[in-house]
């Protein structure tokens, strides 16, 4: 197994357990170059999260290409690279459907990032969203303001709780 870290392939079992009721089972591991530690699932094929694409092509969701696009939109941001990885590699174990499409998979990353930081949730909107016109974009970002400001107003303008149960966007 790679270290996720620092891409060694030279890492250890530290601990395993059932989880999920034993449909998975879950692995601690640390790294034998860099130390850092991770958690890695194994589960039956059957049970992997299979993302619909805008083609309408199936392909299984990949938690590595959606760090990569988190972490594109969190460049120099002072955003927790912990807080995405978490979410990125949480995000299969939040969702029970056997199937998500990809749009879905947008605007749960969108609300969260929207609680994150407010440029980070813009860079990802631009990509996501392939505006057509500035105008679109102006409007988005005009929304994004207000919806900060009422949250502000009703005294939620502190930053998430890391160690919160992950919200489930009613999109889904
Ligand atoms: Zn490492």
């Amino acid at each position: 197994m790679r270290c996720p870290y620092c891409s060694t392939d030279d890492t250890r079992v530290i601990n395993s357990r059932p989880s999920d009721e034993g449909a998975a089972i879950r692995r601690r591991r640390e790294c034998v170059a860099c130390s850092r530690r991770f958690t890695t699932y194994e589960r039956a094929q059957f049970e992997a999260l299979m993302v619909r694409k805008r083609s309408g092509r199936l392909e299984a969701f990949n938690p590595d290409k959606l760090l990569d696009k988190l972490r594109i939109a969190c460049n120099k941001r002072p955003v927790s690279e912990k807080l995405i990885r978490e979410f990125a590699y949480g995000f299969e174990d939040e969702t029970s459907a056997p199937e998500i499409d990809s749009e879905a998979i947008g605007r749960r990353v969108l609300q969260f990032l929207q609680e994150l930081d407010a440029v980070a949730y813009i860079r990802f909107l631009s990509v996501y969203h392939d505006f057509d016109s500035v105008d679109r974009f102006i409007e988005e970002i005009q929304q994004l303001d207000e919806r900060r400001g009422e949250a502000e107003a009703a005294g939620a303008g502190d930053a998430p709780d890391p160690t919160a149960e992950p919200r489930r966007s009613d999109t889904n």
